[in-house]
């Protein structure tokens, strides 16, 4: 199963991805982390994206999907995966249902933590004293809420569209949080199992 957390800057979407790992067994895609990781290893590709995330840009489309697909590759038996900033972009959502489609797979449900502007702030100067991240500062947050709005929001019709949108409150405390997404994905996984059952099996049961 293949689950895209979906969210502003700060809503929540890699805790919630890493108690679905822990409980599920999915495998974490988070495209920030590995960024993150390139930096810290002082790859070209680090050095190359670190301006642009402190600033609270967004990296190309290019490189991003050039991450993912290495991931899937290195991935191939895994049952399933759960996206964590990513897509961000209508171009990296369509690269996405095309890098899947090749491996016979798709999106099977994106959730949407639904969290108010105003309170994301206040979440990333928390986060930046606990974790230090150069781009969990006012002005950064600023523009990667800017860019969350503009480019990465116009993904929620595409997948509403699909009927693969689920949103959830992510307001409330983790533990009430991770309980309604595990509900969501109860309710895909049956629709999933469903859909690969063999006709006489869905009718007949089994
Ligand atoms: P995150 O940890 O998801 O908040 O990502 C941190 C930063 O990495 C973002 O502000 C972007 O600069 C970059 N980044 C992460 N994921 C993507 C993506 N899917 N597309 C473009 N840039 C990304």
């Amino acid at each position: 199963m293949n689950i895209i957390m979906f969210g502003p800057p700060a809503a929540g979407k890699g805790t919630q991805a890493k108690l679905l790992t822990a409980q599920r067994g999915l495998i974490q895609l988070s495209t920030g982390d590995m960024l993150r990781a390139a930096r810290t290893s002082g790859s070209d590709l680090g050095k190359k994206v670190a301006g642009i995330m402190d600033r609270g840009d967004l990296v190309s489309d290019e490189i991003v999907i050039a991450l993912i697909e290495e991931q899937l590759d290195l991935n191939k038996d895994a049952s399933g995966f759960i996206f964590d900033g990513f897509p961000r972009t209508v171009e990296q959502a369509k690269a996405l249902d095309k890098s899947l489609q090749a491996r016979d797979q798709e999106v099977n449900g994106v959730v949407r933590l639904c969290v108010d502007d105003n309170v994301l702030l206040g979440r990333v100067e928390k986060r930046f004293k606990e974790e230090g991240r150069k781009d969990d500062n006012a002005e950064s947050f600023k523009i990667r809420l800017g860019n969350y709005h503009e480019q990465t929001a116009p993904l929620l019709p595409y997948y509403a569209a699909q009927g693969k949108l689920t949103e959830v409150d992510g307001l409330a405390e983790i533990d009430t949080v991770a309980s309604a997404i595990a509900q969501v994905l109860d309710m895909q996984k049956t629709d999933v199992e469903s859909s690969t059952k063999p006709w006489w099996k869905r009718i007949f049961g089994g």
